[in-house]
């Protein structure tokens, strides 16, 4: 490809909105531009870095026998009706009516399609097991799209479904799916960490996400150095702190005034007590319901971890007015002494606390020498909190530490869920009829292109690994000028695609400055500069992008140099 005819539109400064690394950088580098709030155009060079992902994907998948197919995005409601979820899934649904109006969704997820497709071809344990997946637009109408591709309303997903007579079938095509996933981003150059996750409400699925470390990332993972344990801070146990309760004698409960003092940490400072001799006190709305949820002042409450002690479809914390309306109180005093009509569930560590401070639920009071179980009762006592830095791990008591991630990928047995939900059924060996036991497996196309930026860049631009690259090199004549130069140029250019180099030939008329900014921007793995000295010298400036520093090399050697270190 020759520079002069690509639509590469490079800027010079940072767009205003974009608010990360990958995003700056995937726009002023010119591979996407932004179309509305999370919906994206990919530009050549985009195009170019996500079919290499799709194909190493694709690679993988074939690999561990899955085959290839595509279902519509447009998906009917019934569908989803069958499985409760075309309420439950909420506002993330994008959903459509047609002209007779039936109503339909654009495709977030397609567990249900596949599922009835399976249901209606296959009927024998012959048939079985089968590994399906597709690579297509998904579409979720995010609360908060942000991050540019990582969190999009319109994104590619490669989506794979297994269908296995029985749990052991469903436990291979899991572990082969681990495996196949993890070659992807090793190969993608992606440094990615393989992180048990939840499973959702509905049992205790296994499943694990694969997170690509990186500062922006929305995952918390907690890790163990020493036996390997890592998950999702979301369901890393908690150590339950040993207080002796004996010790300390339980003193009678009083109210206090407490002007001014809305925080943990004012009520701290105003009471002169620790924040773990505070309650925290949290209302959440589950569904249509108020719920209470009581952590230790330095902890901080874990909704999934509530979500799956309070099953509901959707868990988010309560709105002001509507905890002033059912406590007749406002945040920054309330507490769980007389609060009735409100489930409370506490945090293991509260069930420990002697003599503590909670808000009075009543402006500007708070009680001291509160005691649970005297002062107070619960609905139940549970591990509630986020684990904290250097807690012990929960399989070998080693500190943890902790870290931040994207989820780039995730692998999940759904076992009967969908199957049974939907009738997708065999007749075994013994004519007998059995439900099929599935898994479904996700990778963020376009969001593992973000995630490799966010991990491999530096300050002059992106640093694509080789073998998701949208060129291999550029050859950037100094001066297009000069006629010997761009002979040489365009030589070395034609030779290097002979060899299946992927190459960009920068013949345009721009100073040399403005071409090695672009270069270094776009992040061609090798850059290679045709200036006087390939005149007078016969030699070549060659460059990795990797690299800080440049070598001279012959022109007659130049190819060859390049052919190795791509097919390295
Ligand atoms: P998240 O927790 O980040 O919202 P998810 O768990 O809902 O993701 P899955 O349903 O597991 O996502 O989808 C499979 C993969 O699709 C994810 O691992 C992620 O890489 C990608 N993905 C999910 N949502 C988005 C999005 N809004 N934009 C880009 N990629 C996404
Ligand atoms: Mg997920």
């Amino acid at each position: 490809m020759k520079m002069s005819n690509a639509l590469i539109p490079t800027l010079r400064n940072n767009p205003a909105e974009a608010d990360t690394i990958s995003q700056q950088l995937l726009i002023r580098a010119g591979f996407i531009r932004k179309s509305a709030a999370g919906l994206y155009h990919y530009l050549p060079l985009g195009m170019r870095v996500l079919s290499k992902i799709e194909n190493i994907v694709r690679e993988e998948m074939n690999n561990f026998g899955c085959q290839e197919l595509l279902m519509p995005i447009v998906q009917p409601a019934e569908l989803w009706q069958e499985t409760g979820r075309w309420n439950a899934y909420g506002a993330e649904m994008f959903k459509v009516t047609d002209r007779h109006e039936r109503q339909f969704c654009l495709g977030p997820t397609h567990e249900e399609m596949i599922t009835d497709l399976v249901r209606s071809e296959v009927n024998s344990y012959r048939q079985l097991p089968l590994r399906l997946y597709q690579i297509q637009n998904k579409y979720r109408d995010e609360k908060r799209p942000r991050f540019g591709l990582i969190r999009g309303r319109e994104f590619i997903m490669k989506d794979m479904y297994s269908f296995d007579r029985d749990a052991d079938g469903l436990d291979r095509a899991y572990w082969d799916m681990y495996q196949a996933y993890t070659n992807v981003f090793n190969r993608c150059g992606l440094y990615v960490r393989p992180i048990e996750a939840d499973g959702g409400a509905i049992g205790d699925s296994q499943t694990h996400e694969f997170t690509a470390l990186a500062e922006i990332g929305e995952n918390t993972v907690v890790y163990c150095e020493k036996c390997g344990y890592a998950a999702n801070i979301e369901i890393a146990p908690c150590p339950v702190p040993e207080v002796n309760k004996e010790k300390e004698a339980q003193l009678p409960l009083e109210k206090v005034y407490t002007p001014d003092s809305k925080t943990i940490e004012a009520v701290g400072n105003y009471l002169q007590v620790p924040a773990e001799k505070c309650i925290k006190t949290l209302f959440f709305q589950a569904d249509d319901e108020l719920i209470c949820v009581l952590v230790r002042g330095d902890h901080e409450v874990n909704d999934v971890k509530v979500q799956r002690v309070h099953p509901c479809f959707a868990l988010e914390m309560a709105e002001e007015e509507d905890v002033v309306k059912a406590v007749g109180c406002s945040f920054g005093s309330l507490g769980p002494v007389g609060l009735s009509k409100v489930k409370i569930y506490a945090d293991l560590a509260v069930e420990q606390m002697v003599n503590l401070v909670c808000g009075a639920n009543e402006e500007a009071y708070h009680y001291i020498n509160v005691n649970p179980g005297r002062d107070f009762q619960v609905a139940g006592y549970y591990d509630l909190r986020m684990m904290q830095e250097g807690e012990p791990c929960p399989k070998c008591g080693q500190l943890t530490s902790s870290a931040r991630g994207i989820e780039v990928g995730q692998v999940f047995k759904l076992g009967t869920k969908y199957s049974e939900a939907m009738g997708a059924t065999f007749l075994d060996e013994n004519g007998k009829t059995q439900i099929i036991h599935m898994g479904c497996y996700g990778i963020g196309v376009s969001r593992t292109m973000a995630a490799a930026v966010e991990q491999h860049n530096d300050e002059n631009g992106i640093i694509w690994p080789k073998a998701i690259a949208p060129y291999h090199a550029v050859v950037v004549p100094v001066s297009v000028k000069d006629e010997q130069q761009c002979a040489i140029a365009e030589q070395i250019y034609e030779a290097l695609q002979k060899r299946g180099v992927e190459v960009m030939l920068d013949d345009r008329n721009e100073r040399p400055g403005v071409k090695f900014k672009d270069a270094d921007l776009i992040g061609y793995p090798v850059r290679i500069t045709v200036g006087k000295k390939a005149v007078e010298e016969q030699t070549v400036e060659y460059k990795l992008r990797a690299e800080a520093d440049s070598v001279l090399v012959s022109v007659d050697d130049i190819v060859e140099k390049t052919v190795a270190y791509i097919f390295s």
